[in-house]
């Protein structure tokens, strides 16, 4: 079965907008066991439109569009697609109702050219858009089907898994599944990984199971991906190998975050975790808090980038900074300490290191960062070096000192 996904959107052309509909989309039909064959991005001209989908449509048998959907006058997708598909537009009454009591519900007056929007090819199943006023649509083709999306990602998103996926499992099952599953490793380079793993998988590679690595900073991820019958089992059986070559680096599996395995492991064993952060500024926190549910386990993060909020926040001592300096592993170990003292914590990360692209020694490179992790046993302090970009460095901290508290806390 060919998929194919069509973008339509002059903003991302110029790039004034990222296409995150491009990778959503995918990894959405790959779990789903569909492959995408080829995707374009068109500008919002009806004719790029409509050539786009005519051709796509003569040789897939799915086609998804994104985008043009809006009451707006360059909002054209659903005009031009109903004419090339020869479709009249029809009220969907429904639509009209959902777009009215819109309007009313968020107290604005409601203009009728918004109404446009509830004008349908005939024939169209409507996808209810529950964040929004336009909704999907999805039609027959004489090969499959076609597949409508509004462009603001709130709403796709929703629509795409509650409605339009539903609704191809049930229209247009994949023919040959495809499963994947993607193991995520940290802490050791693309080069190894591969080492490890390919030379033990290469049966189940004769059968059929395909492997990729794709590196990111500080980790490597491991795609295993296998069709037809057996797929499933196949790929379960790469991971046993795989776990047993690399155990605890490999921290977790898909979309999972090293910060979600942390709350969800916290909680479950109802223990709380402080952070005290200097060269990440308050990334460390970030990380943490934005996965629900956190406020059952992170008790307080504290951004102390200078000495003074070291001393006065953590209690970290003047004398050790005039001994050692503020990046350092006994400074680390005093931030830690003293944020999981001041709160009462079971655990708690501290970050102190050289950013760049100013500060660095020869005795202490631009990019040299210590990372402590205090518990009730006693406190690890580790010294590594990025010597990167500030954004990248400040991830890449991030990261591992997330993965000191999973290495301590996941058994
Ligand atoms: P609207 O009702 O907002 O007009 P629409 O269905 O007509 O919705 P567009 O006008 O094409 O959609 O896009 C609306 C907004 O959605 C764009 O400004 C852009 O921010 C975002 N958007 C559109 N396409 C993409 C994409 N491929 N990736 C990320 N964002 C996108």
């Amino acid at each position: 079965m060919r998929v194919e996904l069509i973008n339509t959107g002059s903003e991302l052309l110029v790039g004034r907008v990222l296409n995150t509909h491009h990778h959503w989309l995918a990894q959405q039909l790959t779990r789903m066991g569909y492959t995408l064959a080829h995707q374009q991005t068109v500008p919002d001209t009806g004719e790029a439109i409509q050539a786009a989908v005519r051709e796509a449509i003569a040789r897939a048998e799915l086609v998804i569009v994104t985008g043009g959907l809006g009451p707006t006058g360059d909002d054209l997708t659903r005009q031009r697609i109903a004419e090339l598909l020869d479709l009249p537009l029809e009220e969907h009454a429904e639509t009209r109702a959902r777009i009215t009591a819109h309007f009313k519900n968020h107290n604005r007056p409601l203009r009728e050219t918004v109404l446009v929007q509830a004008q349908v090819p005939a024939g169209a199943t409507v996808l209810r858009n529950d964040h929004g006023t336009a909704p999907g649509l999805a039609l027959p083709t004489p090969r499959g089907w076609l597949v409508l999306l509004p462009g603001p990602p709130r709403e796709l998103r929703p629509m795409f898994t509650q409605a339009a996926a539903p609704l191809l499992a049930e229209k247009l099952p994949p023919e040959n599944p495809v499963t994947t599953r993607t193991l995520k490793t940290i802490g050791v380079g693309e080069t190894t990984v591969e080492q490890h793993i390919t030379p033990v998988l290469s049966e189940l590679m004769a059968e059929g199971l395909e492997l990729g690595y794709c590196a990111r900073a500080g980790e490597v991820d491991v795609r295993l991906t296998a069709s037809g019958e057996g797929g499933v089992e196949r790929i379960a059986q790469a991971e046993a190998i795989i776990r047993e070559k690399l155990g605890p680096r490999i921290y977790g599996v898909d979309d999972e975050q090293l910060e979600e395995i942390l709350v969800l492991q916290l909680t479950a064993s109802g223990q709380t975790l402080a952070v005290a952060e200097s060269c990440t500024g308050g990334l460390l926190a970030h990380r943490l808090t934005n996965v629900p549910g956190a406020s059952t386990v992170f008790l307080a993060g504290h951004c102390t980038y200078s000495n003074a909020a070291k001393q006065t926040t953590l209690g970290v001592q003047a004398e050790t900074l005039a001994e050692h300096g503020a990046v350092s592993e006994a400074i680390a170990r005093q931030m830690a300490e003293g944020a999981r003292a001041v709160h009462g914590a079971d655990y708690a990360l501290a970050t102190t290191g050289i950013a760049g692209p100013d500060g660095g020694t020869a005795e202490k490179l631009v990019g040299t960062v210590f990372i402590a992790c205090a518990t009730a046993e006693g406190t690890d302090v580790v010294n590594a070096c990025f010597a990167t970009d500030r954004v990248t460095f400040k991830q890449l901290v991030v990261q591992q000192a997330m993965n000191e508290l999973r290495l301590k806390i996941c058994k």
